[in-house]
């Protein structure tokens, strides 16, 4: 049981409409009490659950007001922590929220680590793992398509799937233990259908979620992009034009590459990290080299490489040399400068690239429209449904392909002939491999490497 009461700032640090100090524990509501004078004679204490109160922050002991505040009282078990909350509403600001949270803490609460609030909602069982992750990619996510799924997770869409998964093991174990019960029935495992087809059934519904990783993946951490092409292609004049009409608006997250300058931009509501090959170029002095050599790095990171063709030019040594260095990538090429004469050999590039490739000017625009299309349906190979599933969190991505295994072993373990109680120690590693996702079986590190991802007052 956790018996401490908790408090922080919950908005961001800065000037705003309000600010609001949530407090979270057993004394929430008579720490606030202490330090709030309403307007109308009103306890909070003797409030009912999820009321209004307007007043004022008081200092009782100095005798100062602080603010005029809204006071929301939200009794246990139907709030964020599953615990008594309060949230103050006050003047947005530093200065008063500060002032609050610290009188607050003077009068028996406890400054709260990040994620402590969502931490609290888990350990007291209102979110799983998987949903409090959800939260954290709700307030990170890029663009409403990221948002969107992060979402469904959190309202349990990622959840749901592993439990029923796990349910069909724990009955399958049952199932084996009372074969083990009633050795008379004289049923060999290698030859018991029920097992083996509801283990092949669990590795198939496992599949089935990991099919969606990949897209998952691109729409939760994005699509990393390199713009590639000789000196003077065009590179930094597309980027220019795909960032002013997508920029989106990110804050930096922590663990992107620091050699690498990246752009955000949302394409369709995919999120793309471009992948500036342009910034590179200015900090080098040999420009003979950069076309290819400093490519290679973005080359590596990238999911999708745009190449780019110059129209204007005829294709020389350069473009060959590059194009062999994403040979085993997938790529979508570009003749950019179509505005301009052309000088190129087009039946060479038709040979080149597949006969796919968009035509564009980064100057007037022209085809702009294609290559968004062209990059969205690329990421997106057969749409995607209204409300279909997709796994984003390569950790139980992670999970996943683990418990696979196991079941894969489980598998080769009935076949080998071995007894039951082999058996169910793949079962229940398995089992464990899931419940890392849905933090059952989540280790302390694990659950406070989560949490630590959060902001403080979340
Ligand atoms: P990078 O070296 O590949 O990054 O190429 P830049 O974006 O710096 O462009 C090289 C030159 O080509 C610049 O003078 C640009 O203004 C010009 N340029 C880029 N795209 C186009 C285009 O579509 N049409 C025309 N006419 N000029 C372009």
């Amino acid at each position: 049981m956790i018996d401490d009461t908790i408090a922080a700032i919950s908005t961001p640090i800065g000037e705003g409409g309000i600010s609001i100090i949530r407090i979270s524990g057993n004394d929430a509501v008579k720490i606030a009490s202490s330090i709030f004078k309403a307007k109308r004679n009103i306890d909070l204490n003797s409030v009912k659950s999820h009321t209004v109160h307007y007043g004022f922050i008081y200092d009782r002991k100095n005798d100062e007001i602080y603010d005029e505040v809204l006071v929301n009282v939200m009794k246990s078990p139907h709030t964020y922590t599953k615990e008594d909350v309060v949230e103050i509403n006050c003047h947005g600001g530093y200065i008063p929220a500060k002032r609050i949270l610290e009188l607050v803490l003077r009068n028996g609460a406890r400054l709260a680590e990040p994620g402590e609030f969502t931490k609290r909602a888990f350990l007291n069982g209102r979110l799983d793992i998987s949903q409090a992750e959800a939260v954290i990619d709700i307030i990170r996510s890029k663009t409403d398509l990221s948002n969107k799924y992060a979402l469904m997770q959190l309202k349990g869409s990622v959840k749901d799937k592993i439990t029923k998964i796990k349910n069909d093991l724990v009955a399958l174990i049952a199932h084996i233990f009372a074969l083990m019960d009633f050795p008379e029935e004289d049923v060999e495992l290698f030859n018991d259908d029920e097992l083996i087809d509801g283990i092949n059934k669990s590795i198939s519904d496992i599949d089935e979620i990991l099919k969606t990783s990949e897209k998952g993946r691109i729409i939760r951490e994005g699509l990393n992009t390199a713009i590639i092409g000789k000196p003077n292609v065009g590179k930094s004049s597309l980027l220019n034009a795909l960032l002013n009409e997508n920029r989106a608006i990110v804050t930096d997250i922590p663990g992107t590459t620091r050699d690498i300058i990246e752009e955000h931009l949302s394409i369709k509501g995919i999120p793309i990290n471009l992948i500036d090959t342009a910034g590179i170029r200015q900090t080098d002095e040999i420009v003979e080299r950069i076309g290819v050599e400093r490519s290679r790095e973005a080359i590596d990171k990238a999911d999708l490489i745009m190449f780019i063709f110059d129209s204007s030019r005829p294709l020389e040594k350069d473009d060959y040399d590059i194009l062999k260095l994403i040979e085993n990538k997938k790529v979508l090429y570009i003749l950019n400068k179509i505005d301009l004469p052309s000088a190129i050999d087009i039946d060479e590039v038709d040979k080149l690239s597949g006969g796919k490739y968009v035509k564009l000017s980064s100057f007037t625009k022209e085809g702009l429209d294609i290559l968004e299309n062209t990059v969205y349906n690329i990421v997106m190979v057969d749409g995607l449904s209204h409300d279909e599933f997709l796994l984003t969190n390569m950790r139980h991505k992670d999970a996943l392909i683990k418990a696979k295994e196991n079941l894969l072993s489980c598998l080769r373990t009935i076949e080998s002939g071995l007894t039951e109680d082999f058996v169910s120690i793949d079962l229940n590693a398995a089992i464990d491999h899931l419940g890392l996702i849905t933090g059952e079986t989540a280790n302390e590190d694990l659950i406070n490497e989560i949490f630590e991802r959060f902001c403080v007052g979340k």
